[in-house]
């Protein structure tokens, strides 16, 4: 807990413990096959190697002629010898002295050319070409070598990379169908609030949406966990004891709420009970000052615990801070730290001396990001036309329109 002789952890110090834990509990980790079709998001447990030399024979990037340069680069007419479409296999002979030989995009370069002109790059006429003048060709021009993107064998996608849209075509360029993936990490969504009904229910009087729960389920996804929630806990000791026993086989467990200092908060509590070792208890930001990160030993597995304030801006702060690192270390991925980018302030914003601010802002395709300016942190209206933060680090009063700053996306 903080206290005087506790003093709560600046931002940077909870990241830097967050980073490190990330990477000792990730050592824990299942994988699994799925069919490529299915794999856009998921992390590769096992690298992809090329199962051929890359390209496997000498291509052509262009449309145009096959020559020797030093031929061509004579500028009188060479013979057209013959011609090699995609898909046909190589000429069998060498290209004789003095000659061309008509040529496709990604087609086989017959052997003894050593450079591919453009079709642009030619006078054609009477079956023979002649490269323009002042024209000249390196050898080499417009050809790839055999193997020259990769050998047989060579990895040419590491393991705990996300698979996007490039890292599946090399896949299906080397004949895997299916690929080894790590398993998606369980984790529990435990939002707690007495104020909280379902989503499809009417709100009585005092009473809320749980808008948390699919949030957060949102966030885990996105971050390549399989999210798993519950219905809202009672601000209880026995209702959270009793939701905690669901949480024994998650791989991490999320609170939502019942973490700030008042009289109803009991995550904490219910979490020491449990035996819960706690890294913070709370970080010099703003919102999210209350956050919480802790471990439950589950046999001889240590399970990450967050309790996350309940306003819906301060909850996806906290998860996108130290949650997500956590999570996307669980998952396999490669680069776990948070991703921050760069943007041109809008308009300017103010900072709190003691705290590292995160300000809900929208930032547009041009790299503009301006604030969305909210009614405080359980501003979900505002908080809906935002896609990131701005970053005002602790100390700075105020940063100016037109600065370049700091921004955390979601
Ligand atoms: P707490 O962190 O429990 O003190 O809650 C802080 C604020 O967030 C209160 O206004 C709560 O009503 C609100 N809140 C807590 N949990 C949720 C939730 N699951 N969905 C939407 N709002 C919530
Ligand atoms: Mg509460």
């Amino acid at each position: 807990m903080s206290s005087a002789l506790n003093p709560l952890l600046s931002y940077e110090e909870a990241a830097a413990i967050v980073a490190a834990r990330a990477e000792e509990l990730a050592s824990v980790r299942q994988t699994q096959k799925v069919p490529l079709s299915e794999a856009a998001g998921r992390v590769l447990a096992a690298p992809i190697r090329a199962d051929h030399d890359m390209p496997p024979f000498p291509r052509s990037t262009r449309d145009g002629y096959a020559v020797r340069a030093s031929e061509a680069n004579r500028h009188e007419p060479l013979p057209v010898m013959g011609s090699t479409r995609a898909g046909e296999a190589p000429a069998a002979v060498s290209l004789a002295k003095g000659a061309a030989w008509e040529i496709m995009t990604g087609a086989a370069v017959p052997p003894g050319a050593d450079a591919v002109v453009m079709l642009e790059h030619v006078e054609a006429g009477d079956g023979a070409i002649r490269l323009m003048e002042p024209r000249r060709l390196e050898a080499g021009e417009n050809i790839v070598p055999t193997g020259a993107e990769a050998r047989a064998g060579q990895q040419i996608v590491y393991a705990g990379t996300r698979m996007g849209a490039a890292q599946i075509a090399a896949a299906a360029a080397c004949g895997h169908a299916e690929l080894d993936v790590f398993r998606r990490p369980r984790v529990m969504i435990l939002t707690t609030g007495d104020e909280l009904v379902p989503v499809s229910e009417k709100p009585g009087p005092g009473q809320i949406r749980n808008s948390n729960a699919p949030m957060l389920a949102a966030l885990v996804e996105q971050f390549g966990g399989h999210a798993v929630t519950m219905p809202a806990i009672g601000d209880s000791a026995e209702a959270l004891n009793k939701a905690l026993y669901a949480t024994a086989a998650a791989d991490m467990v999320i609170f939502s709420g019942g973490v700030s200092a008042g009289r109803f908060d009991l995550v904490e509590p219910a979490l020491a009970r449990l035996g819960a070792k706690f890294h913070f208890t709370g970080a010099r930001i703003q919102p999210g000052k209350p956050v919480v990160f802790g471990e439950i030993q589950r046999g001889e597995i240590s399970q990450p615990v967050f309790g996350l304030p309940g306003n819906p801006i301060s909850s996806t702060a906290t998860f996108l801070l130290f949650a997500a690192p956590v999570l996307a270390a669980l998952a396999g991925w490669g680069d776990t730290l948070p991703r921050f980018a760069f943007a041109q302030l809008e308009r300017g914003v103010k900072g709190n001396p003691g705290l590292t601010r995160f300000v809900p802002a929208c930032c547009d395709a041009g790299g503009n990001v301006e604030p969305v300016g909210t009614q405080g942190s359980g501003d979900i209206t505002a908080f809906a036309q935002a896609n990131c933060f701005v970053v005002v680090p602790e100390g700075v009063k105020w940063i100016e329109s037109e600065e370049i700053v700091k921004i955390l996306q979601f």
